[in-house]
Protein backbone atom coordinates (compact mmCIF):
# COMPACT_ATOMS: atom_id res chain seq x y z
CA UNK A 1 0.00 0.00 0.00
CA UNK A 2 1.18 3.98 -0.49
CA UNK A 3 3.66 5.51 1.95
CA UNK A 4 1.57 8.67 2.11
CA UNK A 5 4.21 9.88 4.66
CA UNK A 6 6.10 10.90 1.13
CA UNK A 7 6.45 14.57 1.01
CA UNK A 8 3.54 16.85 -0.66
CA UNK A 9 1.36 13.89 -1.18
CA UNK A 10 -1.74 15.30 0.58
CA UNK A 11 -2.01 18.47 -2.34
CA UNK A 12 -1.47 15.43 -4.94
CA UNK A 13 -4.05 13.34 -3.05
CA UNK A 14 -6.79 16.31 -3.11
CA UNK A 15 -5.75 17.48 -7.10
CA UNK A 16 -6.75 13.77 -7.18
CA UNK A 17 -9.61 13.36 -6.02
CA UNK A 18 -10.96 16.51 -7.85
CA UNK A 19 -9.97 15.57 -11.51
CA UNK A 20 -10.99 12.04 -11.20
CA UNK A 21 -14.63 12.66 -9.78
CA UNK A 22 -14.22 11.69 -6.07
CA UNK A 23 -14.82 14.90 -4.16
CA UNK A 24 -15.38 18.64 -5.28
CA UNK A 25 -15.47 21.98 -3.11
CA UNK A 26 -19.13 22.88 -2.56
CA UNK A 27 -20.54 25.30 -4.73
CA UNK A 28 -17.06 25.25 -6.96
CA UNK A 29 -18.01 28.03 -9.22
CA UNK A 30 -18.84 30.18 -6.41
CA UNK A 31 -15.40 29.58 -5.05
CA UNK A 32 -16.35 27.11 -2.59
CA UNK A 33 -17.65 26.93 1.08
CA UNK A 34 -15.03 26.49 3.59
CA UNK A 35 -14.68 23.02 5.11
CA UNK A 36 -18.17 21.65 2.85
CA UNK A 37 -17.43 19.04 0.06
CA UNK A 38 -19.12 17.63 -2.42
CA UNK A 39 -18.78 13.79 -3.07
CA UNK A 40 -18.17 13.41 -7.33
CA UNK A 41 -19.78 10.00 -8.95
CA UNK A 42 -17.05 8.29 -7.81
CA UNK A 43 -16.93 9.68 -4.51
CA UNK A 44 -20.69 8.63 -4.19
CA UNK A 45 -20.15 5.22 -4.91
CA UNK A 46 -16.68 4.80 -2.92
CA UNK A 47 -18.42 6.41 -0.02
CA UNK A 48 -21.75 3.44 -0.16
CA UNK A 49 -19.27 0.84 -0.20
CA UNK A 50 -17.93 2.19 2.94
CA UNK A 51 -21.40 2.73 4.43
CA UNK A 52 -21.86 -0.96 3.23
CA UNK A 53 -19.20 -2.28 4.62
CA UNK A 54 -19.78 -1.28 8.47
CA UNK A 55 -23.87 -1.50 8.09
CA UNK A 56 -23.06 -5.41 7.08
CA UNK A 57 -20.35 -5.72 9.62
CA UNK A 58 -22.82 -4.19 12.42
CA UNK A 59 -26.10 -5.34 11.73
CA UNK A 60 -25.49 -8.24 9.40
CA UNK A 61 -22.82 -9.73 12.11
CA UNK A 62 -24.04 -9.56 15.12
CA UNK A 63 -28.12 -10.56 15.22
CA UNK A 64 -28.44 -8.41 18.52
CA UNK A 65 -27.34 -5.36 16.55
CA UNK A 66 -30.23 -3.11 14.79
CA UNK A 67 -30.66 -0.22 12.53
CA UNK A 68 -32.23 3.17 12.53
CA UNK A 69 -32.78 6.48 10.63
CA UNK A 70 -33.88 9.42 12.79
CA UNK A 71 -34.12 12.52 11.74
CA UNK A 72 -31.17 15.13 11.57
CA UNK A 73 -33.70 17.95 13.72
CA UNK A 74 -34.70 17.21 17.01
CA UNK A 75 -36.73 18.42 20.58
CA UNK A 76 -34.20 21.98 21.88
CA UNK A 77 -34.37 19.82 24.84
CA UNK A 78 -32.32 16.39 23.84
CA UNK A 79 -29.28 18.65 23.29
CA UNK A 80 -29.69 20.45 27.10
CA UNK A 81 -30.24 16.71 28.16
CA UNK A 82 -27.37 15.40 26.23
CA UNK A 83 -24.93 18.65 27.80
CA UNK A 84 -24.25 19.80 24.43
CA UNK A 85 -26.28 23.10 24.81
CA UNK A 86 -23.43 23.51 28.08
CA UNK A 87 -20.61 21.79 27.41
CA UNK A 88 -20.24 21.49 23.66
CA UNK A 89 -17.23 23.77 23.49
CA UNK A 90 -13.87 24.36 21.83
CA UNK A 91 -11.00 26.49 23.25
CA UNK A 92 -10.52 28.78 20.77
CA UNK A 93 -7.70 31.13 20.64
CA UNK A 94 -6.22 34.05 18.00
CA UNK A 95 -2.70 35.14 16.69
CA UNK A 96 -3.08 39.24 17.30
CA UNK A 97 -0.63 39.38 14.12
CA UNK A 98 -1.73 36.53 11.82
CA UNK A 99 -5.70 37.03 12.54
CA UNK A 100 -5.99 33.08 12.40
CA UNK A 101 -7.95 31.75 14.84
CA UNK A 102 -6.75 27.98 16.40
CA UNK A 103 -8.19 25.27 18.65
CA UNK A 104 -5.90 25.81 22.00
CA UNK A 105 -6.05 21.83 22.62
CA UNK A 106 -4.80 21.35 19.13
CA UNK A 107 -2.05 23.39 19.08
CA UNK A 108 -0.99 22.07 22.16
CA UNK A 109 -1.37 18.50 20.44
CA UNK A 110 0.85 19.32 17.44
CA UNK A 111 3.01 20.40 19.98
CA UNK A 112 3.31 17.18 22.02
CA UNK A 113 3.59 15.24 18.40
CA UNK A 114 6.53 17.69 17.75
CA UNK A 115 8.28 16.29 20.78
CA UNK A 116 7.77 12.76 19.87
CA UNK A 117 9.13 13.14 16.58
CA UNK A 118 12.05 14.43 18.29
CA UNK A 119 12.47 11.32 20.33
CA UNK A 120 11.38 9.23 16.75
CA UNK A 121 14.59 11.11 15.28
CA UNK A 122 16.82 9.96 18.15
CA UNK A 123 16.09 6.16 18.37
CA UNK A 124 16.46 6.43 14.32
CA UNK A 125 19.82 8.06 14.42
CA UNK A 126 21.06 5.23 16.76
CA UNK A 127 19.85 2.32 15.57
CA UNK A 128 21.86 3.00 12.65
CA UNK A 129 25.05 3.85 14.73
CA UNK A 130 24.05 0.60 16.91
CA UNK A 131 22.71 -1.48 14.40
CA UNK A 132 21.92 -5.07 14.95
CA UNK A 133 22.95 -5.04 18.48
CA UNK A 134 20.39 -1.86 19.30
CA UNK A 135 18.09 -2.45 21.77
CA UNK A 136 15.08 0.44 21.66
CA UNK A 137 13.20 -0.46 24.54
CA UNK A 138 16.61 0.26 26.72
CA UNK A 139 17.44 3.33 24.52
CA UNK A 140 14.54 5.08 24.99
CA UNK A 141 14.29 4.43 28.94
CA UNK A 142 18.34 5.40 29.36
CA UNK A 143 18.86 8.10 27.16
CA UNK A 144 19.05 11.60 28.48
CA UNK A 145 17.50 13.53 25.63
CA UNK A 146 14.71 11.15 24.99
CA UNK A 147 14.31 11.26 29.05
CA UNK A 148 14.40 15.61 28.72
CA UNK A 149 11.50 15.49 25.54
CA UNK A 150 9.30 12.32 27.62
CA UNK A 151 9.42 14.34 30.48
CA UNK A 152 8.15 17.47 28.78
CA UNK A 153 5.83 15.36 27.09
CA UNK A 154 4.08 14.65 30.34
CA UNK A 155 4.30 17.60 31.95
CA UNK A 156 2.66 19.58 28.91
CA UNK A 157 -0.24 16.27 28.73
CA UNK A 158 -0.97 16.17 32.34
CA UNK A 159 -1.00 20.46 32.61
CA UNK A 160 -3.68 20.04 29.39
CA UNK A 161 -5.30 17.00 30.80
CA UNK A 162 -6.34 19.28 34.23
CA UNK A 163 -6.91 23.09 32.65
CA UNK A 164 -9.34 21.01 30.06
CA UNK A 165 -11.50 19.66 33.06
CA UNK A 166 -11.10 22.39 35.20
CA UNK A 167 -12.63 24.74 32.11
CA UNK A 168 -9.66 26.63 33.06
CA UNK A 169 -9.04 28.78 30.02
CA UNK A 170 -6.36 31.04 31.30
CA UNK A 171 -3.82 27.58 32.29
CA UNK A 172 -4.56 27.01 28.27
CA UNK A 173 -2.50 30.00 27.86
CA UNK A 174 0.10 29.63 30.28
CA UNK A 175 0.46 26.39 28.80
CA UNK A 176 0.40 27.61 25.05
CA UNK A 177 2.94 30.76 26.21
CA UNK A 178 5.40 28.17 28.68
CA UNK A 179 5.93 26.23 25.12
CA UNK A 180 6.88 29.01 23.08
CA UNK A 181 4.53 27.90 20.91
CA UNK A 182 3.67 30.35 17.53
CA UNK A 183 1.66 31.05 15.13
CA UNK A 184 2.19 29.02 11.82
CA UNK A 185 1.62 31.71 9.50
CA UNK A 186 2.72 35.09 11.62
CA UNK A 187 5.33 32.65 13.60
CA UNK A 188 4.34 35.12 16.40
CA UNK A 189 3.32 34.43 19.87
CA UNK A 190 0.74 37.45 20.21
CA UNK A 191 -2.07 35.33 20.91
CA UNK A 192 -5.44 36.37 22.55
CA UNK A 193 -6.77 34.95 25.57
CA UNK A 194 -8.46 31.63 25.38
CA UNK A 195 -12.60 31.54 24.84
CA UNK A 196 -14.80 28.61 24.79
CA UNK A 197 -16.73 28.39 21.44
CA UNK A 198 -20.18 26.52 20.84
CA UNK A 199 -20.26 24.20 18.06
CA UNK A 200 -23.63 23.54 17.37
CA UNK A 201 -25.34 25.21 14.52
CA UNK A 202 -28.62 26.59 15.22
CA UNK A 203 -31.97 27.56 13.22
CA UNK A 204 -35.21 28.36 13.72
CA UNK A 205 -38.40 26.14 13.14
CA UNK A 206 -42.00 27.85 12.72
CA UNK A 207 -43.39 30.30 10.15
CA UNK A 208 -44.38 33.42 12.49
CA UNK A 209 -41.01 34.90 13.65
CA UNK A 210 -42.82 35.18 17.77
CA UNK A 211 -43.66 31.81 17.26
CA UNK A 212 -40.38 30.03 16.38
CA UNK A 213 -38.49 27.74 17.88
CA UNK A 214 -34.74 27.61 18.00
CA UNK A 215 -33.42 24.43 17.18
CA UNK A 216 -30.15 22.72 16.60
CA UNK A 217 -28.77 20.66 13.48
CA UNK A 218 -27.62 17.61 15.37
CA UNK A 219 -23.60 17.70 15.95
CA UNK A 220 -23.98 13.82 16.39
CA UNK A 221 -25.92 11.03 15.20
CA UNK A 222 -25.87 9.16 18.89
CA UNK A 223 -28.77 11.11 20.78
CA UNK A 224 -31.22 10.17 17.53
CA UNK A 225 -30.23 6.65 19.37
CA UNK A 226 -31.08 7.19 22.66
CA UNK A 227 -34.54 9.10 22.17
CA UNK A 228 -35.43 6.20 20.30
CA UNK A 229 -33.94 3.59 22.94
CA UNK A 230 -37.97 2.74 24.04
CA UNK A 231 -38.73 2.80 20.81
CA UNK A 232 -36.58 0.27 19.61
CA UNK A 233 -36.56 -1.87 22.93
CA UNK A 234 -40.22 -2.37 22.72
CA UNK A 235 -40.68 -3.04 18.96
CA UNK A 236 -37.39 -5.34 18.56
CA UNK A 237 -38.02 -7.03 21.36
CA UNK A 238 -34.32 -6.94 21.93
CA UNK A 239 -32.55 -8.28 25.47
CA UNK A 240 -29.61 -6.60 27.36
CA UNK A 241 -26.37 -6.65 25.62
CA UNK A 242 -28.20 -5.11 22.67
CA UNK A 243 -26.85 -2.38 19.67
CA UNK A 244 -28.78 0.20 17.65
CA UNK A 245 -26.63 1.55 14.56
CA UNK A 246 -27.06 4.78 12.75
CA UNK A 247 -25.45 6.13 9.66
CA UNK A 248 -26.15 9.87 9.26
CA UNK A 249 -25.47 13.83 8.89
CA UNK A 250 -23.77 15.43 11.53
CA UNK A 251 -23.59 19.25 11.60
CA UNK A 252 -20.27 20.90 13.93
CA UNK A 253 -19.57 24.89 13.40
CA UNK A 254 -15.68 23.80 13.44
CA UNK A 255 -13.36 26.72 14.71
CA UNK A 256 -10.10 25.70 11.93
CA UNK A 257 -11.58 24.08 9.32
CA UNK A 258 -8.47 22.53 7.48
CA UNK A 259 -7.14 19.11 6.30
CA UNK A 260 -9.75 18.73 3.09
CA UNK A 261 -12.75 16.65 4.38
CA UNK A 262 -10.61 15.35 7.54
CA UNK A 263 -12.52 17.95 9.16
CA UNK A 264 -15.71 19.12 7.77
CA UNK A 265 -18.88 21.53 8.59
CA UNK A 266 -21.55 19.07 7.63
CA UNK A 267 -19.77 15.54 7.64
CA UNK A 268 -21.42 11.77 8.04
CA UNK A 269 -20.77 9.86 11.36
CA UNK A 270 -21.55 6.19 11.64
CA UNK A 271 -22.23 5.38 15.16
CA UNK A 272 -23.62 2.62 17.00
CA UNK A 273 -24.56 2.63 20.83
CA UNK A 274 -24.24 -0.66 22.42
CA UNK A 275 -26.82 -1.10 25.60
CA UNK A 276 -24.73 -3.42 28.28
CA UNK A 277 -25.55 -4.39 32.18
CA UNK A 278 -24.26 -1.98 34.26
CA UNK A 279 -20.56 -2.96 35.63
CA UNK A 280 -20.07 -4.98 32.71
CA UNK A 281 -19.21 -1.86 30.58
CA UNK A 282 -15.00 -2.35 30.61
CA UNK A 283 -15.81 -6.21 29.44
CA UNK A 284 -17.93 -4.86 26.60
CA UNK A 285 -15.07 -1.39 26.13
CA UNK A 286 -12.44 -4.38 25.39
CA UNK A 287 -14.71 -6.29 22.82
CA UNK A 288 -15.50 -3.15 20.60
CA UNK A 289 -11.76 -1.59 20.61
CA UNK A 290 -10.73 -4.92 19.51
CA UNK A 291 -13.86 -5.35 17.14
CA UNK A 292 -13.27 -2.11 15.40
CA UNK A 293 -9.80 -2.02 15.01
CA UNK A 294 -10.53 -5.97 13.20
CA UNK A 295 -13.03 -4.16 10.88
CA UNK A 296 -10.20 -1.73 9.81
CA UNK A 297 -7.12 -4.30 9.60
CA UNK A 298 -9.63 -6.59 7.63
CA UNK A 299 -9.32 -3.94 4.54
CA UNK A 300 -5.63 -5.05 4.42
CA UNK A 301 -4.38 -1.32 4.50
CA UNK A 302 -0.75 -1.72 6.34
CA UNK A 303 -0.66 -2.27 9.79
CA UNK A 304 1.21 0.36 11.40
CA UNK A 305 -1.23 3.20 10.03
CA UNK A 306 -3.13 2.36 12.97
CA UNK A 307 -2.73 2.87 16.66
CA UNK A 308 -4.79 3.15 19.79
CA UNK A 309 -5.48 6.98 21.16
CA UNK A 310 -6.31 6.53 25.18
CA UNK A 311 -8.19 10.13 25.57
CA UNK A 312 -6.84 12.53 28.13
CA UNK A 313 -9.74 14.28 28.99
CA UNK A 314 -12.83 12.11 28.68
CA UNK A 315 -15.80 13.99 27.36
CA UNK A 316 -18.95 14.92 30.27
CA UNK A 317 -20.61 11.76 29.52
CA UNK A 318 -17.41 9.22 29.27
CA UNK A 319 -15.76 7.54 31.99
CA UNK A 320 -13.05 5.66 28.93
CA UNK A 321 -12.43 6.50 25.65
CA UNK A 322 -10.01 6.06 22.71
CA UNK A 323 -9.32 6.71 19.50
CA UNK A 324 -8.18 4.93 17.10
CA UNK A 325 -5.99 6.95 14.80
CA UNK A 326 -4.29 6.66 10.73
CA UNK A 327 -1.46 7.98 9.75
CA UNK A 328 -2.95 10.40 7.32
CA UNK A 329 -0.22 12.30 5.51
CA UNK A 330 -0.08 15.07 7.97
CA UNK A 331 0.63 12.72 10.65
CA UNK A 332 -1.41 10.35 13.20
CA UNK A 333 -4.87 11.22 13.59
CA UNK A 334 -8.40 10.79 14.94
CA UNK A 335 -10.70 8.15 12.51
CA UNK A 336 -12.75 6.76 15.38
CA UNK A 337 -13.29 7.05 18.72
CA UNK A 338 -14.74 4.10 21.10
CA UNK A 339 -16.10 5.41 24.77
CA UNK A 340 -17.63 4.42 27.24
CA UNK A 341 -20.66 6.52 27.81
CA UNK A 342 -21.97 5.22 30.86
CA UNK A 343 -25.51 5.50 31.85
CA UNK A 344 -25.32 9.28 31.65
CA UNK A 345 -27.45 9.85 28.29
CA UNK A 346 -30.29 7.87 29.26
CA UNK A 347 -30.13 8.97 32.55
CA UNK A 348 -30.33 12.95 31.54
CA UNK A 349 -33.34 11.74 29.37
CA UNK A 350 -35.03 10.57 31.58
CA UNK A 351 -34.91 13.14 33.91
CA UNK A 352 -35.57 15.99 31.04
CA UNK A 353 -38.27 13.87 29.55
CA UNK A 354 -40.00 12.42 32.87
CA UNK A 355 -40.20 9.11 30.58
CA UNK A 356 -38.74 6.06 32.65
CA UNK A 357 -35.91 5.06 30.17
CA UNK A 358 -34.99 1.36 31.88
CA UNK A 359 -34.53 -2.09 30.41
CA UNK A 360 -36.35 -4.97 32.80
CA UNK A 361 -33.90 -8.08 32.96
CA UNK A 362 -35.67 -11.01 33.67
CA UNK A 363 -32.67 -12.72 34.51
CA UNK A 364 -31.67 -10.61 37.52
CA UNK A 365 -35.14 -9.69 38.01
CA UNK A 366 -34.39 -5.88 38.34
CA UNK A 367 -34.75 -2.68 36.19
CA UNK A 368 -31.98 -0.06 35.90
CA UNK A 369 -30.61 2.04 33.46
CA UNK A 370 -28.45 0.36 30.65
CA UNK A 371 -24.24 1.61 30.49
CA UNK A 372 -23.49 2.27 26.05
CA UNK A 373 -20.59 1.66 24.68
CA UNK A 374 -20.37 3.84 21.74
CA UNK A 375 -18.37 3.38 18.58
CA UNK A 376 -18.32 6.24 16.33
CA UNK A 377 -16.32 7.05 12.92
CA UNK A 378 -16.56 9.69 10.41
CA UNK A 379 -17.29 8.24 7.48
CA UNK A 380 -15.66 11.50 5.40
CA UNK A 381 -12.62 10.48 8.00
CA UNK A 382 -12.99 6.74 6.71
CA UNK A 383 -13.11 7.71 2.78
CA UNK A 384 -9.55 10.31 2.98
CA UNK A 385 -8.14 7.35 4.95
CA UNK A 386 -9.44 5.30 1.96
CA UNK A 387 -7.89 7.43 -0.85
CA UNK A 388 -4.54 7.96 1.27
CA UNK A 389 -3.52 4.45 1.38
CA UNK A 390 -4.93 3.92 -2.29
CA UNK A 391 -3.18 6.61 -3.76
CA UNK A 392 -0.03 5.15 -5.32
CA UNK A 393 2.93 6.73 -7.33
CA UNK A 394 5.30 3.90 -9.09
CA UNK A 395 8.55 4.24 -11.24
CA UNK A 396 8.27 1.86 -13.62
CA UNK A 397 9.94 1.36 -17.43
CA UNK A 398 8.33 2.48 -20.21
CA UNK A 399 10.33 1.26 -23.77
CA UNK A 400 13.83 1.67 -21.41
CA UNK A 401 12.59 4.76 -19.95
CA UNK A 402 11.84 5.65 -16.47
CA UNK A 403 7.97 6.80 -15.95
CA UNK A 404 5.31 7.66 -12.90
CA UNK A 405 2.41 5.32 -12.52
CA UNK A 406 -0.35 6.63 -10.74
CA UNK A 407 -3.24 4.08 -9.45
CA UNK A 408 -5.53 4.08 -6.96
CA UNK A 409 -4.78 0.54 -5.30
CA UNK A 410 -8.95 1.00 -3.69
CA UNK A 411 -9.90 -2.44 -1.74
CA UNK A 412 -11.36 -4.35 -4.16
CA UNK A 413 -14.84 -4.35 -2.31
CA UNK A 414 -14.68 -0.58 -2.15
CA UNK A 415 -13.79 0.33 -5.79
CA UNK A 416 -16.13 2.85 -7.81
CA UNK A 417 -16.30 0.18 -10.54
CA UNK A 418 -15.34 -3.94 -10.29
CA UNK A 419 -14.46 -4.55 -13.38
CA UNK A 420 -14.02 -2.54 -16.97
CA UNK A 421 -15.08 -4.33 -20.42
CA UNK A 422 -13.18 -3.16 -23.55
CA UNK A 423 -13.73 -4.20 -27.37
CA UNK A 424 -9.97 -4.92 -28.39
CA UNK A 425 -11.07 -2.29 -31.36
CA UNK A 426 -14.43 -0.60 -32.28
CA UNK A 427 -15.23 -2.99 -35.48
CA UNK A 428 -15.77 -6.68 -36.28
CA UNK A 429 -18.14 -8.14 -33.77
CA UNK A 430 -16.02 -6.70 -30.65
CA UNK A 431 -18.47 -4.48 -29.40
CA UNK A 432 -21.47 -6.70 -29.94
CA UNK A 433 -19.06 -9.44 -28.29
CA UNK A 434 -17.72 -6.75 -25.17
CA UNK A 435 -21.47 -5.97 -24.91
CA UNK A 436 -22.18 -9.88 -24.24
CA UNK A 437 -19.83 -9.21 -21.25
CA UNK A 438 -21.71 -6.58 -19.86
CA UNK A 439 -24.39 -7.97 -19.53
CA UNK A 440 -23.55 -11.35 -18.09
CA UNK A 441 -22.08 -8.71 -15.55
CA UNK A 442 -23.93 -5.86 -14.90
CA UNK A 443 -26.82 -7.20 -12.88
CA UNK A 444 -24.43 -7.74 -10.05
CA UNK A 445 -21.30 -5.60 -10.38
CA UNK A 446 -20.44 -2.27 -11.24
CA UNK A 447 -18.57 -2.30 -14.71
CA UNK A 448 -17.70 0.47 -16.71
CA UNK A 449 -17.51 -0.24 -20.65
CA UNK A 450 -14.59 2.42 -23.07
CA UNK A 451 -14.41 1.49 -26.31
CA UNK A 452 -12.44 4.81 -27.60
CA UNK A 453 -8.60 5.33 -27.50
CA UNK A 454 -5.61 2.31 -27.05
CA UNK A 455 -6.11 -0.30 -24.99
CA UNK A 456 -3.03 1.32 -22.75
CA UNK A 457 -4.99 4.07 -22.41
CA UNK A 458 -7.82 2.81 -21.45
CA UNK A 459 -6.14 0.82 -18.46
CA UNK A 460 -4.52 4.29 -17.57
CA UNK A 461 -7.75 5.25 -17.17
CA UNK A 462 -9.39 2.74 -15.21
CA UNK A 463 -5.83 2.87 -12.96
CA UNK A 464 -6.81 6.41 -12.01
CA UNK A 465 -10.08 5.34 -10.39
CA UNK A 466 -9.28 2.29 -8.58
CA UNK A 467 -10.70 -0.42 -11.26
CA UNK A 468 -9.13 -3.49 -9.98
CA UNK A 469 -9.71 -5.68 -13.04
CA UNK A 470 -10.27 -4.88 -16.95
CA UNK A 471 -11.59 -7.44 -19.26
CA UNK A 472 -10.63 -6.75 -22.99
CA UNK A 473 -12.46 -8.58 -25.86
CA UNK A 474 -10.10 -9.79 -28.98
CA UNK A 475 -10.40 -11.72 -32.19
CA UNK A 476 -9.44 -14.43 -29.52
CA UNK A 477 -12.78 -14.32 -27.93
CA UNK A 478 -14.78 -14.96 -31.36
CA UNK A 479 -12.83 -18.18 -31.12
CA UNK A 480 -12.45 -19.87 -27.78
CA UNK A 481 -14.86 -17.57 -25.76
CA UNK A 482 -12.44 -16.37 -23.35
CA UNK A 483 -11.33 -12.60 -22.69
CA UNK A 484 -8.00 -11.22 -21.81
CA UNK A 485 -7.86 -10.02 -17.71
CA UNK A 486 -6.15 -7.30 -16.66
CA UNK A 487 -5.18 -6.58 -12.62
CA UNK A 488 -4.75 -3.71 -11.76
CA UNK A 489 -2.19 -3.83 -8.98
CA UNK A 490 0.17 -6.25 -10.61
CA UNK A 491 -0.71 -5.20 -14.80
CA UNK A 492 -0.29 -9.10 -15.19
CA UNK A 493 -2.65 -10.54 -17.63
CA UNK A 494 -4.24 -14.23 -18.29
CA UNK A 495 -6.95 -15.28 -20.62
CA UNK A 496 -10.23 -16.53 -18.89
CA UNK A 497 -13.37 -17.70 -20.02
CA UNK A 498 -16.60 -15.94 -20.56
CA UNK A 499 -18.30 -18.68 -18.34
CA UNK A 500 -16.00 -18.36 -15.73
CA UNK A 501 -15.52 -14.40 -15.43
CA UNK A 502 -18.41 -13.99 -13.10
CA UNK A 503 -17.40 -16.24 -10.19
CA UNK A 504 -14.27 -15.00 -10.59
CA UNK A 505 -15.00 -11.44 -9.94
CA UNK A 506 -17.44 -12.25 -6.76
CA UNK A 507 -14.64 -14.10 -5.23
CA UNK A 508 -12.87 -11.14 -5.53
CA UNK A 509 -14.96 -7.90 -5.02
CA UNK A 510 -17.85 -9.72 -2.10
CA UNK A 511 -18.12 -7.88 1.23
CA UNK A 512 -19.03 -11.89 2.46
CA UNK A 513 -14.68 -12.46 1.77
CA UNK A 514 -14.16 -9.13 3.71
CA UNK A 515 -16.81 -10.13 6.25
CA UNK A 516 -15.26 -13.13 7.03
CA UNK A 517 -12.14 -11.58 8.33
CA UNK A 518 -13.66 -9.31 10.83
P1 LIG B 1 -11.86 15.82 16.85
O1 LIG B 1 -11.10 15.65 18.14
O2 LIG B 1 -11.06 15.48 15.62
O3 LIG B 1 -12.61 17.12 16.76
P2 LIG B 1 -14.01 14.50 18.12
O4 LIG B 1 -13.27 13.76 19.19
O5 LIG B 1 -14.74 15.73 18.44
O6 LIG B 1 -13.01 14.73 16.87
P3 LIG B 1 -16.19 12.70 18.06
O7 LIG B 1 -17.11 13.66 18.67
O8 LIG B 1 -15.66 11.57 18.88
O9 LIG B 1 -14.96 13.49 17.39
O10 LIG B 1 -16.83 12.16 16.71
C1 LIG B 1 -16.70 10.84 16.25
C2 LIG B 1 -16.08 10.77 14.88
O11 LIG B 1 -16.72 11.68 13.98
C3 LIG B 1 -14.61 11.18 14.84
O12 LIG B 1 -13.77 10.10 15.18
C4 LIG B 1 -14.42 11.60 13.41
O13 LIG B 1 -14.13 10.48 12.58
C5 LIG B 1 -15.78 12.16 13.03
N1 LIG B 1 -15.76 13.63 13.04
C6 LIG B 1 -15.88 14.43 14.12
N2 LIG B 1 -15.83 15.71 13.76
C7 LIG B 1 -15.68 15.73 12.41
C8 LIG B 1 -15.58 16.76 11.43
N3 LIG B 1 -15.65 18.02 11.78
N4 LIG B 1 -15.44 16.41 10.13
C9 LIG B 1 -15.38 15.10 9.76
N5 LIG B 1 -15.48 14.08 10.64
C10 LIG B 1 -15.63 14.39 11.94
Amino acid sequence: MADNREENIFPKIISHAKEYGFIFPSSDIYDGLQAVYDYGPNGIALKNNIKTYWWKAMTQLNENIVGIDSAIFMHPKVWKASGHVDAFNDPLVDNKDSKKRYRADVLLEDHVAKLQSKIDKEVTKAKKRFGESFDEAQFVSTNPRVLKYKEKIEEVESRMKKALEDEDMEALKKLIEDCEIVCPISGSRNWTEVRQFNLMFSTEVGSVAESANKIYLRPETAQGIFINFLNVLHSSRKKVPFGIAQIGKAFRNEIVARQFIFRMREFEQMEMQFFVRPGEEMKWYEHWKEQRLNWHKALGFREEAYKFHDHLKTAHYANAAVDIEYQFPFGFKELEGIHSRTDFDLKSHEELSGKKLQYFDPEENRNYTPYVIETSIGLDRMFLATLCESYTCEKVQDGGKEKERVYLKIPPVFAPFKAAVFPLVRKEGLPEKAQEVMDALKFDFEVAYEEKESIGKRYTRQDLIGTPYCFTVDHQTLEDNTVTVRERDTTNQQRLSIEEIHSWISQRVSFSSILKKV
